[in-house]
């Protein structure tokens, strides 16, 4: 068997720094892509402390146009992009392939046909907890720079995802033709307009254990998203922010059957009391008493399974995910959030 040089090269001693070099550059990317430096996430607001936020919704980017980092590939086609998942434990974050792509998911069937089966308003909580995923617009928002703002995110545009009560002020408003009562006029119409639209100050409160948005809402009053001198719209100024604009739907990861088959599994295989916040399979293998393989395979040709309930908790990474921050949301919002997409089904 002759072996070429090139292999040789590939693989031998010589290429051995830069393999290395690559490997570590390949990591940490890795480790730094769980977190996207232009998304906007919510703080845990104190309880003594509600905090306020002011920016502009901003159209949608579509495919072909500039936005941060080069050109749109995936766009959108309404200024919100829908997406949701659902959280297994040892799995970490699944893409649910009805919110995102408005496919059949086989993980939220499991919950609606759960769902049918029960009048018991606890145990209903119970399944929607586990089978059904929680919902999201993200929308490309640019944070007005204004001191009332916090400084890090000033004149930055940036993609942010919102919950239920905020979508339902903005639909809100969307769906509205007038201002309303003259006493307490409201924002109606196209607010994400970049000549006339409004500004959405976010109001964030704590209630319970988690993030309120109650108290947020459009200012009435609408205006250019950047003005010139004379209170113009300022069309250089409004072209840079929207050239900052976030590809959003290429923010996800693919919706995937076989993860959607793996959370399956997980979910339906029972309660286990130990769980893994590890999206990596734990490799410390016991050796498998298993019920099922010992007859149908020799001891000495079986592969090695990979641990499936008995594991302990391996990840030291401070990033391993969490349980997402999507649940700073209102419990009662997500309640009802869950029920309106019961049904819609
Ligand atoms: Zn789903």
């Amino acid at each position: 068997m002759s072996v070429s040089e090139d292999f040789k090269k590939r693989y031998g001693s010589k290429e051995y720094k830069k393999r290395l070099e690559d490997a570590r550059k390949k990591m940490n990317e890795k480790k730094s892509g769980r977190r996207d430096a232009f998304e906007y996430r919510f703080p845990k607001a104190d309880k003594d402390k509600t905090y306020q936020l002011r920016l502009r919704v901003l159209p949608e980017l579509t495919a072909g146009e500039p936005c941060e980092g080069g050109v749109a590939k995936e766009g959108m086609d309404n200024w919100y992009y829908q997406h949701g998942y659902h959280w297994v434990e040892g799995l970490g974050k699944v893409e649910c392939p009805r919110i995102h792509d408005n496919e059949q998911c086989e993980i939220c069937q499991i919950g609606f046909d759960l769902l049918n089966e029960t009048d018991d308003e606890e145990h209903k909580k119970t399944i929607k907890r586990k089978y059904l995923a929680t919902q999201f617009g993200a929308v490309n928002a640019y944070f007005l720079d204004t001191d009332k703002n916090p400084e890090e995110v000033r004149g930055k545009t940036l993609w942010i995802s919102f919950g239920k009560t905020i979508m339902d002020k903005l639909h809100e408003c969307l769906s509205r033709d007038d201002a309303g009562d003259k006493d307490d006029p409201h924002a109606f119409g196209l607010f994400f307009d970049v000549t006339q639209g409004h500004t959405l100050l976010v109001e964030v409160k704590k209630k319970g254990e988690y993030n309120n948005y109650d108290q947020s809402k459009l200012l009435q009053k609408g205006s250019p998203l950047a003005k010139d001198k004379d209170g113009e719209a300022d069309w250089e100024k409004i072209k840079e922010i929207l050239d900052h604009r976030h590809d959003i739907p290429a923010k996800f990861a693919k919706r995937s059957k076989e993860r959607v088959k793996e959370a399956i599994k997980r979910l339906t295989k029972g309660s286990s009391k130990k769980s893994s916040d590890s999206e990596w399979e734990e490799d410390e293998t016991k050796p498998d008493k298993d019920e099922e393989s010992k007859e149908e395979r020799p001891e000495t040709t079986k592969p090695a399974k990979p641990a499936k309930e008995e594991k302990e908790k391996p990840e030291p990474e401070a990033e391993a995910e969490a349980e997402p921050e999507a649940d700073d949301d209102n419990d009662e919002e997500l309640q009802a959030l869950l029920a309106d997409m019961e049904g819609d089904e």
